[in-house]
């Protein structure tokens, strides 16, 4: 049911088959959209929401479950981005591989032709466009398996920033969460035998309620074994409302703290072995910024504000925005140093 009451959702209706056209003397936001990133790379949000229920998480009490936005919106603000300037995307949600099931993967169009509001769809439509396409906030389901094949054809950056928040079968069942560590194991050693470029980010949470010292010494096992490249990680806090609060003795900060910093001490000694494995390599970069030190960039290993940068000491007549290819001469635990090649 609908009328006169009704203006701006028959508006929103009629604009999704028909975009209203850009008029500068009325229009306040340029057709770009209004962005708080830089001019060379943008957020492309495909949803909000989560149908999942971690224990320890509050989001869908306050966002609701997951609603994805129609796959043909997304694909035009991202043209729209990449005609702006844009030459990345960082494609964000709370839970990005669920993207589509809420709507049951409908299909919409997206000049001329059908696209399915699914993730694997969607980063095949977003390819054609020639930029840098990153995934955000990937969890773990089985169909993931589906994007590696993407980024071996290089239609997405091969990376994937994916939350196992932690290894123990009890502590990631109390926390709600899928998979066992084995199966986690076994997924990323196939991920980088077809994908061997794959840089893998996840974040873990130490000091849930009722983790014995056991249990965190298998995430400290599972780090040694899965040798993910960036991790990031937070001691529990326990957020008000969460579920997760009442499931176990709370965990003295002291110890939290300890645990954390034996956490990131594995890992530092695990990423600064990752990263050195890149010198006398030739990779791509995108330039973020210029000093007067020289150039600041990002390879496709690393994503704006969370990952590390690569610097660039000569970067001749290098702009903000550009793409080129350098040759890495040294490494540290997060950043790299290299020479500007051809
Ligand atoms: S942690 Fe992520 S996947 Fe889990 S409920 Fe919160 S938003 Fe959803």
């Amino acid at each position: 049911m609908t009328g006169p009451h009704a203006t701006a959702e028959v508006m929103d209706a009629v604009h999704q088959h028909l975009p209203p056209k850009h008029d500068p003397f009325i229009d306040l936001v340029p057709p770009q959209g209004v962005r708080l990133t830089p001019r060379h790379y943008a957020y492309l949000k495909i949803s909000e929401g989560c149908n999942h229920r971690c224990t320890f998480c509050i989001i869908p009490a306050l966002r609701g479950d997951l609603v994805s936005r129609p796959v043909n919106e997304v694909l035009a603000e991202a043209q729209r981005l990449k005609d702006a300037g844009v030459q990345e995307l960082l494609v964000i949600s709370q839970d990005t591989s669920a993207y589509g099931i809420d709507v049951k993967y409908r299909t919409e169009f997206w000049e001329g032709r059908p696209v399915k509001t699914r993730m694997t769809e969607l980063c095949e439509a977003l390819s054609s466009l020639g930029i840098w396409v990153r995934l955000h906030y990937v969890y773990p389901y089985p169909h993931v398996d589906e994007i590696i094949p993407l980024m071996v054809e290089g239609k997405v950056l091969p990376y994937l920033d994916i939350p196992f928040q932690h290894a123990n079968p009890r502590i990631l069942k109390a926390m709600k969460r899928p998979a066992s560590s084995e199966k986690v194991l076994s997924r990323i050693k196939k991920w980088r035998e077809q994908c061997p470029e794959l840089t893998l980010r996840s974040t873990f949470i130490v000091g849930f309620p009722g983790e014995t010292e056991a249990e965190f010494q298998e995430l400290l096992d599972f780090l040694d074994e899965a040798q993910l490249d960036r991790v990031g990680a937070f001691t529990y806090s326990p957020v008000e409302g969460a579920v997760a609060n009442e499931l176990g003795t709370a965990i003295p900060e002291e110890i939290k703290e300890q645990r954390l910093a034996r956490f990131m001490e594995k890992q530092s000694e695990i990423s600064t072995a990752r990263l050195k494995r890149k010198i006398g390599q030739t990779i791509e970069v995108l330039v973020d910024e210029i000093d007067e030190e020289g150039a600041i960039a990002r390879s496709m290993a690393d994503a704006p504000d969370i990952d590390g940068l690569v610097y660039i000491l000569e970067p001749g007549d290098l702009q903000v925005g550009d793409r080129a290819m350098v040759r890495i001469e040294h490494t540290d635990e997060h950043d790299m140093w290299g020479v500007l090649v051809g």
